[in-house]
């Protein structure tokens, strides 16, 4: 992408409405746009971001055996009549009325329609489990709209839906989506801890929130340093065998970890002072176990073996796609900028042409650009230096490759590295492939 003609929008100066790092980056750095409270436009460059997150989390659900389909965003009142949730759901929900005087709302999450599509096709025990998910936008109408896309009204969420035909079967879907939750968050760059949350009347320990460290967190998180050596790759864990899920499992509730309303100062004591860890943390996925609650009330069984029936046992499974961008910048970035992660970075690679109209820097930045394809964002407008290196800095891009008149006459390019500041003259051939 060529900055000269690409919609870019940065912003010199701090925007006034926002309280935290990630918010003021995303508007200075052109990525987002607030078009009412709490509802965002994605801007090019944040477009790119998100959909990389996406992928990510696309890739770990199919690998974990989950299917992705998509379900719309406005859905009928009387679906959520029938599991009692229209009502009580509250004013988050927004309600919406059509031209024929038809009670709508714009779906806050999908419990309701997954049960009604799986009620309407799965007839035998035989069909199931099945893992369901998709990556479709929510709407909640939050009291309190706040710190950017971290929590808006409209949000782009992942939500998965499992079906089992019993206990046993439920706890291990749990299991797995566990397990593709910490592969999807450590390939962001994150680490990402899950923390018992609240089940309410399920009851149960099936209920955890993942929840990443990060200054600006909304509470206060505990745990053993011991998730961070964890190697949860696929030579580790099979999500294919119930021992590998099994052998997880112990090892993700055995070792300490808990936000503020469940800490227990005793034990966090007896933990060895060297693995205590603790700060502030942003809740970036959930997933819950909730029975049969939806399957019993929306009418949803299938025939089990010998005549029984029997109504399936479900759990959804929420990772928030667009709260993710912010939370990824508040867990990396500096006082220049953001500090993309490689994997969901909008570039791998900003080129700077620090003189356009020289002939030597022409050529080269022009030749890197075409080598490095559609990885590249090519800073060739004709603007100071000084202002392409604060705005490649604000932009967070991982590789920089710097080419000013000087180099350029010896047929070489400074390669800085925006994470570490590092930065080393090298060839043309060196700095692609450092970069590959
Ligand atoms: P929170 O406690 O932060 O309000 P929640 O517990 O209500 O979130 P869930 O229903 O568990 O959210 O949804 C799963 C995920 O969706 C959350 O972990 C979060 O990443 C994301 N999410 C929820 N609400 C918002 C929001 N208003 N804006 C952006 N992302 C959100
Ligand atoms: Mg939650």
């Amino acid at each position: 992408m060529r900055l000269s003609s690409s919609f870019v929008p940065t912003l010199r100066e701090t925007p006034a409405e926002a309280q935290i790092a990630s918010h003021r980056l995303m508007l200075r750095a052109g990525l987002v746009r607030q078009t009412a409270s709490g509802i965002y436009a994605w801007l090019p460059m944040g477009f790119r971001v998100l959909q990389n997150i996406a992928a990510i989390v696309r890739a770990e659900q199919d690998a974990a055996g989950a299917q992705e389909l998509l379900m719309p965003t406005l859905q009928t009142a009387d679906l959520w009549r029938e599991s009692g949730r229209y009502d009580a759901y509250g004013p988050e929900m927004l309600r919406i009325k059509d031209r024929h005087e038809r009670d709508l709302l714009y779906g806050p999450t999908n419990e309701e329609m997954i049960t009604d599509i799986a009620r309407g096709a799965l007839r035998s025990y035989r069909e199931l489990p099945q893992i369901l998910y998709h990556i479709q936008w929510k709407f909640r109408d939050e009291v309190r709209p706040r710190f950017g896309v971290m929590r808006g009204r409209e949000f782009l969420r992942k939500d998965a839906y499992s079906f089992d035909r019993d206990y046993a079967g439920a706890v291990l879907s749990y299991r797995k989506m566990m397990l593709a939750y910490m592969r999807t968050f450590r390939r962001m760059g994150l680490q990402a801890i899950p923390m018992v949350a609240d089940t309410g009347p399920i009851g149960g320990d099936l209920s955890h929130e993942f929840i990443i460290l990060a200054p600006t967190g909304e509470s206060q998180v505990f745990y053993d340093a011991a998730f961070e050596e964890i190697d949860y790759s696929s030579s580790s864990f099979s999500t294919g065998s119930e021992a590998d899920l099994n052998r997880f499992f112990d090892l993700m509730t055995t070792h300490y970890a808990a936000t503020d309303e469940k800490h227990d100062a005793g034990a966090w004591a007896r933990l060895d002072p060297a693995r205590r860890r603790e700060g502030r943390g942003i809740e970036v996925g959930h997933i819950f176990y909730f029975g049969q609650k939806y399957s019993k009330a929306m009418g949803f069984s299938v025939a089990g073996p010998d005549g029984a029936v029997i109504v399936p046992e479900m759990g959804s499974y929420g990772i928030g796609v667009s709260r993710l961008v912010g939370a990824i910048i508040e867990a990396s970035h500096d006082d220049a900028g953001i500090v993309w992660p490689d994997s969901v970075a909008p570039f791998r690679v900003a080129i700077l042409n620090l003189r356009v109209g020289d002939a030597a820097t022409g050529t080269i930045t022009e030749a890197l650009y075409e080598k490095l394809g559609g990885q590249a964002l090519l800073d060739d407008r004709d603007e100071r230096a000084g202002a392409k290196f604060a705005d490649a800095d604000l932009m967070g891009v991982p590789w920089q490759m710097i080419v000013g008149p000087k180099v350029a006459a010896a047929g070489r390019v400074e390669l800085k590295r925006r994470a570490t500041g590092e930065r080393h003259e090298v060839s043309l051939e060196d700095a692609l492939s450092r970069v590959a």
